[in-house]
């Protein structure tokens, strides 16, 4: 059998549409324009490309997009000054600093700084403790698009075995706390669990959040299994240039598993998507409005 492909582009272009519509009742209705500001410190060439296609789809979605640009000697101070004006700016709905941010600033004191109502990567401490009591919160984006892509082919994932495979505070753990909500029964795997081809096969729902190229093999899968590749791992091609694969041997995988994500093509193109419901989501909030649910 071969899987059943998601298809992240088109679950996103989906989500995308209905919150562009939502942006334009909003607007058209209300008069608010939601609002997100990117901050980037430094010139990492990945978080270039990152910000570039973030600002271009906030404003194909009707948003406006702010750049705060740092250069990498920039100090905390700064970064902090920065963020407390973003915070204090009532035009400002959602605010976002990419990550990886330079050495000498700990990335963990500046998420903490921005105001938790602005907070649409959901990384803030506080949001991240209302995720794991199953309160109204700003939802990761990567892990929301997971759950999204997982919720395509299982409407409800409700009492599956669901493996997570990586226990990042960005990915694995959220990817968790979300499936934990919809009631599946979720195993979190590191480098430290035994056996793990083992505790995978077990797995209705395997998502691979590892950043290990092509680690997750076909013999690891449940016949029939829906798998969710997180990864994006660069690897050199034949003809010296790089290509992107998962964390799961694909190929291989898509003979066994029942629906499978490609990368790139499968979660990537969901995590930008899910950025935008939670900057609209914010401005909602913001405004004493119903914060949309699709
Ligand atoms: P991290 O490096 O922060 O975490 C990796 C996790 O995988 C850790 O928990 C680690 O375990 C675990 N791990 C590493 N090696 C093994 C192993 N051999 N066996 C079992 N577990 C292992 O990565 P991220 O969570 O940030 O990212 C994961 C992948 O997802 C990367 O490829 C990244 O590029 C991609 N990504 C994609 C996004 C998208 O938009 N599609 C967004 C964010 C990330 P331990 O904790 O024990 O060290």
């Amino acid at each position: 059998m071969t899987a059943r492909l998601i298809d992240g582009k088109v679950v996103s272009a989906d989500l995308r549409g209905k919150v562009t519509d939502a942006v334009h009742r909003l607007r058209r209705d209300r008069g608010v324009v939601p609002c997100i500001a990117v901050v980037l410190v430094g010139e990492n060439p990945a978080s270039q490309v990152y910000v570039r296609n973030k600002s271009k789809a906030v404003a194909e979605a009707g948003m406006r997009a702010l750049d705060r640009k740092l250069p990498a000697s920039a100090s905390v101070a700064e970064l902090r000054d920065v963020i407390a004006a973003l915070n204090a700016d009532e035009s400002v709905n959602g605010i976002l600093v990419q990550l990886p941010l330079p050495k000498q600033i700990d990335p963990h004191e500046i998420i903490a700084t921005i105001d938790p109502a602005k907070d649409v990567d959901g990384f803030h401490p506080l949001n991240v403790g209302r995720l794991a009591s199953g309160l109204p919160t700003f939802t990761p984006c990567t892990p929301l698009g997971c759950v999204l892509l997982a919720k395509s082919v299982h409407p409800s994932p409700a009492g599956m075995e669901a493996v997570v495979v990586g226990r990042s505070n960005i990915v694995g753990k959220p990817v968790a706390q979300l499936l934990l909500q919809e009631n599946a029964t979720v195993t979190i795997c590191h480098s430290k669990t035994r056996d793990l081809p083992e505790v995978c096969r077990r797995a209705d729902l395997l998502i691979a959040a590892v950043g290990k190229p092509e680690m997750v093999r076909s013999h690891w899968i449940k016949p029939g299994a829906t798998v969710i590749d997180v990864g994006i791992n660069r690897v050199p091609r034949e003809d010296g240039k790089t290509r992107i694969v998962g964390d799961v041997a694909f190929a291989e995988a898509r003979e066994i598993a029942g629906a499978i994500t490609p990368v790139p093509g499968g979660v990537g193109p969901m995590t930008i998507a899910c950025l935008l419901l939670n900057t609209l989501r914010a401005a909602c909030v913001q405004k004493g409005l119903p914060a949309p649910n699709f």
